[in-house]
């Protein structure tokens, strides 16, 4: 066999964690290569994640919205129908757009791209089982790994992408399921419920906990969520756990009973979502090879600088700790890189915003009141709501608030909740000003444009520290 190829950086998954790493590794001049098995980079957030359930979360709303919002508008519509395999066709246009991109943005920046599985030979070689045939190995210098998640399967369930799917299924039905059970209120339970309640579907959702929307969701916050989705159609069943699934017949029979024991009830439906969480993904790598464990919830164990116990081995992204979202792991990408090649790297793990993007949108960071009530911090709440926002009103999208928790002393922002219309932008300027310190005086007593959403966000942060003028 020829001698393995030698290179600065080998990194194995072409997710965002993965893509990332690469482009700012070959923009920093490293010699770098990015292994990827799916035959497409982007990893699960441009191929079946963020990307295709926001385009589908974005057009089911346009269809939601000219049946039941457009009379009381002055605009008068005729037939209107469901096209779902156009739909589906627009959430490829979107994806193969953005996958191709990285591509491209692979070659402008010299990265060289292996098709094929990685694994580790040795602490310092990975071999490739490459996707057209046969197989390579590549040596690096330092190598980093970022091979991500997987949807958790639910024990008694078997998954097969049609009548009992994940994410994965979720995004390329071909056709609305009469009934649909989503077990999990969580993102993805609440926006892949969403879009198919949107087209159609009666959808109920099954949580385990008292509460929809996840970690890290304000109690407050997720009640209005839960009202508005409610409004829209969706059913929940709070408190509830599922005790088994029968999925031998033509429809989805699940066994649940409230969470404490009691009253059992069976559930009918055409699909059943699993939507129970994710977990990090490592199967196939090759850990054993080199002595590299997981922790008990399958995450890579890491220090500061992403380094594993053999320290020129980082890992990045969804398979190790912190919250599994895009963004989280493109700020790591970033800095694990520069850990390398400058030995100082940056990302502040409290001011990662979480947005859901359902209608209204539900967008966090920071602490929630539970987090600060549990560490005895003493802190003011302010409010506003955007029934009371001009902008909100014109657009006759009312619904939702936001919410700002300070210190009761020094009113330095402790987190920022809010559920309306655009939260997920909004969320940006709260980011910002916690990453830069700022009080809720300092929001305040900033200039927002007239007549817009933002103004709410202003004014909440005016309630925390005195009045707002407007409620
Ligand atoms: P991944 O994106 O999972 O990438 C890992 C890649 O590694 C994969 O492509 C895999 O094929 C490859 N790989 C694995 N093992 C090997 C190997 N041995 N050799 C070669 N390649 C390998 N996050 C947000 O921030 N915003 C959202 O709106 C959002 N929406 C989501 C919607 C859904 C339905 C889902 C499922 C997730 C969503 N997420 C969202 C989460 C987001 O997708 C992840 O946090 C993100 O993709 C993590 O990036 P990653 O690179 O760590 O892992
Ligand atoms: P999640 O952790 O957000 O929610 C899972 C929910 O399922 C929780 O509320 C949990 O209490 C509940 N649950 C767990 N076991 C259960 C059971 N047996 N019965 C009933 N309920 C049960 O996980 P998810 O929604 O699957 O999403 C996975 C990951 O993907 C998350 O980390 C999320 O951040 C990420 N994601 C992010 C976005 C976004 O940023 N917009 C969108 C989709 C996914």
């Amino acid at each position: 066999a020829t001698p393995a190829e030698e290179k600065d950086l080998v990194i194995i998954g072409g997710g965002v964690a993965g893509y990332v790493a690469a482009i700012k590794a070959g923009q920093e001049g490293l010699k770098v290569a990015c292994i990827e098995k799916r035959g497409s980079l982007g990893g699960t957030c441009l191929n079946v994640g963020c990307i295709p359930s926001k385009s589908l979360l974005n057009n089911s709303h346009l269809y939601h919205q000219i049946l039941h919002d457009t009379k009381n508008r002055g605009i008068e519509v005729g037939e209107v129908k469901l096209n779902l395999e156009q739909m589906m066709k627009a959430k490829e246009t979107s994806v193969s757009g953005l996958t191709k991109g990285i591509e491209y943005l692979f070659k402008k920046n010299n990265v060289e791209y292996f098709k094929g599985t990685g694994a580790f030979a040795d602490e310092h070689t990975v071999a490739v089982n490459l996707t057209e045939g046969g197989e390579t190995s590549v040596r690096g210098k330092n190598i980093i790994i970022a091979t991500g998640s997987e949807s958790t399967p639910f024990p008694g369930l078997t998954i097969d992408e049609k009548k009992v799917i994940t994410s994965t299924g979720a995004i390329a039905l071909k056709e609305v399921p009469k009934k649909m059970v989503v077990i999990g209120g969580g993102i993805i339970g609440l926006e892949m419920g969403s879009v198919w309640s949107r087209l159609g579907s009666e959808v109920t959702v099954v949580e385990f906990l008292g509460q929809i929307g996840g970690p890290g969701m304000d109690a407050e916050i997720s009640k209005n969520i839960q009202k508005t989705l409610g409004k829209q159609g969706m059913k929940f069943k709070l408190n509830t756990k599922v005790v088994s699934g029968d999925d031998s017949g033509e429809t989805v029979k699940l066994e649940v009973e409230a969470a404490k024991g009691g009253k059992a009830e069976t559930l009918d439906a055409d699909v059943v979502l699993v939507a129970i969480g994710r977990r990090p993904y490592t199967q196939g790598l090759g850990l054993e090879n080199i002595g590299l464990e997981t922790d008990n919830r399958g995450r890579l164990v890491i220090d500061s600088e992403y380094r594993t116990k053999i320290p020129h081995i980082r890992v990045i992204g969804d398979c190790t700790f912190g919250p599994m979202l895009a963004h989280k792991a493109e700020e790591e990408a970033v800095a694990a890189i520069e850990y390398i090649t400058k030995n100082y790297g940056h990302v502040n793990y409290n001011a990662i915003p979480s947005v859901m993007y359902t209608h209204p949108e539900v967008a966090w960071v920071g602490q929630n009141e539970a987090e600060l009530k549990e560490q005895g911090v003493k802190y003011k709440v302010g409010t506003f709501p955007f029934s009371a926002n001009s902008r909100a009103k014109t657009n006759l999208d009312t619904d939702g608030l936001v919410k700002f928790l300070a210190d009761a002393e020094t009113d330095r922002i402790l987190g920022i909740h809010i559920v309306g219309p655009n939260a997920g932008e909004m969320i940006a300027e709260g980011t910002l000003a916690l990453e830069y310190g700022a009080s809720t005086e300092d929001v305040g007593r900033t200039s927002h444009a007239h007549p817009t959403l933002a103004e709410a966000f202003k004014e909440a942060a005016m309630a925390t520290y005195g009045k707002a003028i407007h409620y």
